[in-house]
């Protein structure tokens, strides 16, 4: 706290969800702990990625699993990992030549600000069908999509719909097919938490690598994500990363971030997310109940989330003219404990995945004091 204020910077209620752009989630008082004991001493830095991968692989039903910095450059070093697995050596000795003429396969449904990175890696992305329903990519048109310089399928799971469009086939028959041509399918599956099966759902159903988010819902080190997956693919990935001189030197992930997401990781697989998901439930009665549709302003229950993750929150339902959700948002944020909150699509959410029980209440409070502004 005394931090922020020695440099002027004000802190917030997020009552927005996973976003990165206020640091995604907090980290428990065990996982903080961790990482302020991993920081008192030195150790082999190989030695304790090896120990935490294992344990991660351990924890989430995988073969293998990797730390990586952020889910994006998880999906960046994973892809180039497919690129040394097709070529059978570290990403360094392959020429840039080579390494463009590599292709990697995507639908137009998925491409998104993430995928980015694979553009900085030099590699081809062969794209197919179009985000919408209107003409969905068939098995056939998948298959023809495969070709001698293909090193990999990128898939974005759309749960339970979030911001990912229809159009792409599903993950299922991708799979099939992809096994059929040798090629990896690595699933970027950032905020697709919970539910924490699906730490195993998608390896289980045969992708050979999926990427999380370590700063999301999991509440690891903001500078965290986890890869997880076959051992066929993964043992091609240390060659490439961190502390090896690969490209993933420029994606360090220290060993106090390693012992924080290994600590979040562990207490994401105590966590009951039941009633965790019934909590948010009781948040999102009790603002409904609190706001009639005679004030300026009420509210309904709204799932899945921005993230498309199970967990209900509530929209905001203006209910006078001339009242806009933005303005709702500004009195929110000048409030004496700043209120940080999202409109999406000309609404406004509320969402209590990452408030405290005492910051629920303050909110609503603070709501009930705005909406007799009006
Ligand atoms: C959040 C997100 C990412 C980026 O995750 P970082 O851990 O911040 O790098 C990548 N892909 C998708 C689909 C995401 O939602």
């Amino acid at each position: 706290m005394d931090i922020y204020k020695e440099l002027g910077v004000k802190t917030l209620i997020n009552c927005a969800g996973t976003y990165t752009i206020i640091g995604g989630s907090k980290m428990s008082e065990n996982t903080l702990e961790a990482m302020n004991q991993a920081a008192r001493y030195h150790v082999v830095i190989k030695d304790l990625q090896q120990k935490i991968y294992v344990e991660l692989a351990k924890m989430t039903h995988n073969e293998a699993a990797r730390v990586t910095a952020g889910a994006m450059a998880g999906v960046y070093i994973t892809i180039a990992t497919c690129i040394s697995k097709k070529f059978n050596k570290p990403l360094r000795y392959i020429s840039k030549e080579d390494i463009s003429k590599c292709e990697v396969i995507i639908h137009r449904a998925h491409r998104n600000p993430y995928d980015r990175g694979l553009e900085t890696l030099g590699v081809k992305l062969v794209e197919l069908g179009y985000p919408n329903n209107i003409n969905p990519v068939t098995e056939e048109e998948f298959g023809y999509a495969f070709s001698e310089h293909t090193v990999a399928v990128l898939y974005l799971p759309s749960c339970n719909g979030g911001w990912v469009p229809p159009g792409a086939l599903d993950l299922g028959s991708v799979i099939k097919i992809s096994q059929k041509h040798d090629v990896p399918v690595v699933v970027d599956a950032a905020a697709q938490l919970p539910p924490k099966s699906n730490f195993w759902n998608f390896t289980e159903a045969g992708a050979s690598a999926v990427c999380f988010s370590g700063g999301k819902d999991i509440r690891g080190p903001q500078t965290t994500g986890l890869v997880l997956g076959k051992k066929s693919l993964l043992d091609y990935f240390d060659a490439n990363n961190f502390p090896v001189y690969g490209i993933g030197r420029m994606y360090k992930v220290g060993r106090e971030e390693l012992a924080g997401i290994y600590c979040a990781v562990k207490e994401y697989m105590e966590k009951d997310e039941d009633a965790f998901r019934e909590r948010c439930e009781k948040v999102v009665r009790t603002y409904i109940a609190s706001f009639s549709k005679k004030m300026a302003f009420s509210f309904e229950r709204s799932w899945p989330n921005e993230a498309g993750q199970s967990i209900a929150r509530l929209k905001m339902i203006i209910n006078k003219e001339g009242v806009t959700p933005e303005m709702i948002k500004n009195d929110l944020s000048s409030c004496e404990r700043s209120i940080f909150t999202m409109v999406e699509n000309g609404s406004l959410y509320i969402n209590p995945q990452m408030m405290s029980d005492e910051e629920t209440d303050y909110v609503k409070d603070q709501l009930l004091l705005i909406v007799k502004k009006y």
